[in-house]
This record gives C-alpha cells, sequence and structure tokens, in this order.
C-alpha cells in the first residue's frame, strides 16, 4: 500500500501525476497452455502504459488442468499477477462476477485469457477512461474466426434480443470493456444469479464509449462453448431482459380464440341452412392439436421464469473461493443478500 501511494511520477513542469490503479480481470477456463503467452504479450503493452500501477486478477473457473499451477508460477514471476480460484467451474458469467468484486482500483478492465482480445486495445481503454468515460467497450470488427453457424447464431441472438428486450447492447459487444470504480461498483450491486453480463453493462447505464478491435486467434486450447451451452446463454439474457416472452401467449391465445369463436358461429350457420355433415373429425383434431400446443409452449415459457425465480429465491452464493493467489482474500464488495420476507 505505502509502495504504491509512493508511486508517483514527477511530470515535466514539477507537479506530481498520480498513479491510477487498474486490475485486469480475466477469467480461464482450462487455458494452461496458453496463459504464459498471454501473460508475456500483455505484460509488453501494459509497461508501455504510463502512470498506472497495474494488477492482473486471473479467476481460475474451475479448470482441471495446470492452471492454477500456470497462475501460482506467474505470480512467483512477478507480484502484480494474483489469481482467484473457484471451487468448480461456474462458468464465465460467475467468473467475471467474482473477479469484479474482488478487483480493487480506480478501473477495472476485462478480457479474455486467450489472446482473442488483442491486449493493444487497453492502451484506448486508458484513454477514453482518462477523457471521462465510465465505460469503454470494445467491438470486434470482424467475425471471420467465428465458424459461419455462430455468426449467424449470434446476429439473430442480437436481433431478436434488440427486439424485445430492454437495455440495447451495442452490436458487436463482447466481454472486453473497462469499467470505472463506479460501474464497478453498480455491477457488483446487482445481485441476480442468473448473469448476463452484456445485458447487466448495459442496464447500469453511465457514460460510455467504443472503441473497436480486430478479433485475434485463439492460440492455445479450444473454445469451450457448445451450441447447447450457447442456446441456454441466449435463452437467459433474454429472460432476464425481458419480459415479452411471457406476455406475447395471451395475445396469441385471444387471436386464436376470436378466430375459433369466428369459426363455431360460422359452423352453426351452415349446419342450420345446410344441415349437418357428420364428418368434421379432421377439424376437431387438427383444433385439439393447435391448441394443446399453444398451451404446451405457454407453460414452457412460465417455467423458464418460475425457474429463475426458484434460483433467485434459493439464495445461494453467486460462487465461492477456494484459494487466492497473491492478493488479499477479502472481496471489495459484499455481495448482495436478498432476504425474503
Ligand atoms: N471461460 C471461463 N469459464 C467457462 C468457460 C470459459 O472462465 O466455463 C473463460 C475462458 O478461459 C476464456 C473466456 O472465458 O478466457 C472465453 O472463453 P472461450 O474462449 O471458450 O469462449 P469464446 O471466445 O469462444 O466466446
Ligand atoms: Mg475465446
Amino acid at each position: 500500500m505505502l509502495y504504491r501511494s509512493l508511486e508517483t511520477r514527477i511530470g515535466l513542469q514539477g507537479f506530481v501525476v498520480p498513479t491510477s490503479q487498474v486490475t485486469i480481470v480475466v477469467p480461464v477456463f482450462n487455458e494452461a497452455e496458453g496463459l504464459p503467452r498471454f501473460a508475456r504479450e500483455l505484460l509488453a503493452t501494459i509497461d508501455r502504459i504510463r502512470d498506472i500501477a497495474w494488477t492482473v486478477l486471473f479467476v481460475d473457473d474451475g479448470s482441471s488442468d495446470e492452471t492454477r499451477a500456470a497462475i501460482r508460477a506467474l505470480n512467483a514471476g512477478d507480484g502484480r499477477f494474483q489469481g482467484l480460484a473457484l471451487s468448480r467451474n461456474f462458468g464465465k458469467e460467475t467468473a467475471i462476477a467474482a473477479g469484479l468484486r474482488h478487483a480493487r482500483g480506480d478501473a477495472v478492465i476485462l478480457m479474455d485469457g486467450d489472446l482473442e482480445h488483442p491486449p493493444e486495445v487497453l492502451a484506448s481503454f486508458i484513454e477514453n477512461w482518462r477523457a471521462g468515460y465510465r465505460i469503454v467497450f470494445a467491438r470486434r470488427i470482424d467475425k471471420e474466426t467465428q465458424s459461419p453457424l455462430r455468426r449467424f447464431y449470434s446476429q439473430a441472438f442480437h436481433r431478436v434480443f434488440s427486439a424485445i428486450a430492454h437495455p440495447r447492447i451495442p452490436a458487436g459487444a463482447v466481454d472486453f470493456l473497462l469499467m470505472d470504480r463506479k460501474a464497478v461498483d453498480a455491477m457488483n450491486q446487482l445481485g441476480e444469479r442468473t448473469r448476463f453480463s452484456k445485458g447487466l453493462y448495459a442496464w447500469i447505464g453511465f457514460r460510455s464509449t467504443t472503441v473497436p478491435f480486430l478479433v485475434g486467434e485463439r492460440h492455445a486450447g479450444q473454445s469451450s462453448w457448445r451450441f447447447r451451452s450457447l442456446a441456454r446463454f441466449a435463452l437467459d439474457g433474454i429472460v432476464s431482459f425481458s419480459s415479452v416472452p411471457l406476455k406475447v401467449w395471451s395475445y396469441l391465445g385471444l387471436l386464436i380464440s376470436v378466430l375459433a369463436i369466428l369459426y363455431g358461429v360460422l359452423f352453426v350457420i351452415r349446419t342450420l341452412l345446410f344441415g349437418a355433415d357428420v364428418p368434421g373429425f379432421p377439424t376437431l383434431v387438427v383444433s385439439i392439436m393447435i391448441f394443446s400446443g399453444v398451451q404446451l409452449i405457454s407453460l414452457g415459457v412460465l417455467g423458464e421464469y418460475v425457474a429463475r425465480i426458484y434460483d433467485e429465491v434459493k439464495g445461494r452464493p453467486l460462487f465461492l473461493v477456494e484459494e487466492t493467489i497473491g492478493g488479499t482474500a477479502e472481496p471489495q464488495s459484499e455481495p448482495h443478500i436478498r432476504r425474503i420476507a
């Protein structure tokens, strides 16, 4: 602490330029292979940015490989590398939440540990932060590294999300951004369990700007997302930020009921005029199928929301820390605890 407060620079005109503290939070899951290279390239970049005391906080999200040992080795070589090991794999969103809660400093930068988020962007993060923006998003401008299916999928998601959910996510936004202390504190106050960070960054507000970046090559290992978890993630995003899926069924139900009544009236008139033609069986089957379909879908939608309510009500901690590597163990802010009266 004393060391940090002494770490100031005498400016050219003789006045003291205070050093800001910035923590870089990096969620890592089975990234042992690529971590040393990531650390090397990160250091090369941050050492060129002046007047900042850096901390790099790796959040080991329950890796099953040697990731934790790799973090320890980095910490032994340079105390600025610190780590937080969660007790199991909680998923990237939760690892981010853990990192934000433990990160110190005047600003926090969030980035992936696989070099897909190029460290050079950090310089423009800091520049914009110094210019007064509280959040600086990085927006990916090429998507060539993704498979066409994944690209289609993320574009479709963005379109649906911005059509029906409340906060607008900047198009192409990823979990690569700088947040000022105020924004980090705001994020830490959000106690929800089903976390969809991209929506939350937008939800908290604050003055923000966007800088473009070219996606780097994943240098080792492989992306840990599978189609199913992506689908899950997209659903979480929509359900956390929109109640449209909950409401749309009543309109659809109303429309179908009106049509059914009209059809019934038509049927009565026809029977009165031309007499009953017995069959009608297909109509019956088709209508029963349509209605049970609609009912099942709407039940499913209700279930999605109810499941989340259940999850929130249980009030379990969001994550559990097994070990801290370097740095201090206490979180920067206390978790938000829900009490159900
Ligand atoms: N990650 C994590 N927990 C997980 C999955 C991923 O902390 O359960 C980390 C991973 O180590 C990487 C970042 O999140 O630093 C992005 O993951 P990945 O590269 O697999 O995703 P993609 O880049 O394909 O979105
Ligand atoms: Mg990646």
